[in-house]
């Protein structure tokens, strides 16, 4: 996630701070060391919110990426997550919370303090008043996340749930519905009531109608390959040609991007943002292995198309060179498959 800096990792996942929660540090600063301990407590409860989710995740098989900690909860970021074991992963974060605030309220009354919900976390005075300022944050932070909100907990246990009865692509269209339309009544709430309910229902609009848009992708796209959509009449360019003789193949062919070989392998890839971004009068000079992009993604022509898709979104890269055995046979663009699923969605119409 952009702005984030990374804090550490726990059982090898990356745990990321993003910056808003050091400004919201700053902020409480102001308040004082009692209200600072509460919002730093309360990292640590969003956190074992998301360890819980992702440790579960990871019982069942996904691969975690890492845990991002915001201001209004945290995310933990998975790959392949088993669709039959959704529900337990959903559940887990919020029984967690509400876990932490019975034992923070068993702890509480042990010590003999009077536990009671109280959401005041600004004007606190004594152990026992942060004591209780976390135990109600979790319950919040549990009851809140119950609300099927997709792409809320509450919401992914509601797709599970409906997915057991229909297509997964209309369980999770369902989902969003029902959360965005929670999404509406959040922030109309908000307005009134809390500011911080109008950002959630913000993320909670576009995050639902983004991973719609991913899952249609991907059961459109399922089955293809990338050898059924990739361009095998390729025309690459060589390493060492400079800026001007790359001019002249794009007038000749057309196309926008191309592969840049060294010595029979794929260097890189080399598009007309790269030639935009050297003045012309150095492009005789300039080689292209100056300037084209060297971390390149390399596919499979036996990969999933959606798969090499999410890739190619990760690295915020157009283009793809297709490999096999080292041998280069193939070009495929983002655009292109983004198309093909548009032409599928027609037939499935
Ligand atoms: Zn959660």
């Amino acid at each position: 996630m952009p702005w984030s800096l990374k804090f550490g990792s726990i059982f090898g996942i990356p745990v990321e701070l993003h910056i808003t929660f050091l400004l919201l540090l700053l902020m409480f600063s102001f308040f004082g060391v009692m209200p600072l301990i509460v919002v730093i407590l309360l990292f640590v409860s969003v956190f074992i919110h998301e360890l819980a989710h992702s440790l579960v995740g990871r019982h069942y098989g996904a691969k975690i990426k890492k845990i991002t900690l915001l201001p209004i909860g945290g995310v933990s970021q998975m790959e392949a997550i088993p669709k039959s074991h959704e529900f337990a992963i959903a559940v887990i974060g919020p029984v967690a919370s509400i876990l932490i605030g019975v034992i923070l309220f068993l702890f509480g009354s042990l010590a003999g303090v009077k536990m009671y919900f109280d959401l005041n976390w600004v004007e606190l005075n004594s152990v026992s008043e942060i004591i209780r300022a976390v135990m109600s944050l979790n319950f919040v932070l549990g009851l809140f996340n119950i609300i099927p909100a997709f792409p809320m907990d509450g919401g992914r246990v509601l797709r599970a749930f409906l997915a057991s009865r229909m297509d997964y692509l209309k369980a999770t269209e369902l989902s969003v519905r029902i959360g965005q339309a929670l999404a509406i009544v959040f922030a109309f709430v908000g307005i009134f009531y809390n500011p911080w309910l109008i950002i959630i229902a913000f993320f909670i609009y576009i995050g639902g109608m983004s991973e719609y848009e991913t899952n249609r992708m991907s059961s459109l796209l399922k089955g293809i390959k990338v050898k059924d959509l990739m361009i095998k009449d390729i025309f690459t360019v060589s390493a060492g040609d400079s800026l001007e003789d790359f001019e002249k193949l794009l007038i000749e062919k057309k196309h926008k991007g191309y592969p840049v070989v060294e010595n029979g392998n794929v260097v890189g890839i080399i598009t007309t943002n790269e030639l935009l971004g050297v003045s012309r009068q150095k492009w005789i000079e300039t080689k292209i292995s100056d300037v084209m992009i060297k971390d390149i993604v390399i596919a499979s022509p036996d990969m999933e198309v959606f798969d090499l898709h999410t890739k190619l979104t990760e690295k915020n890269q157009g283009r793809a060179a297709v490999v096999e055995k080292g041998k280069l046979i193939g070009f495929i663009t983002k655009t292109d498959i983004l198309k093909f699923s548009d032409i599928l969605s027609i037939k499935r119409m």
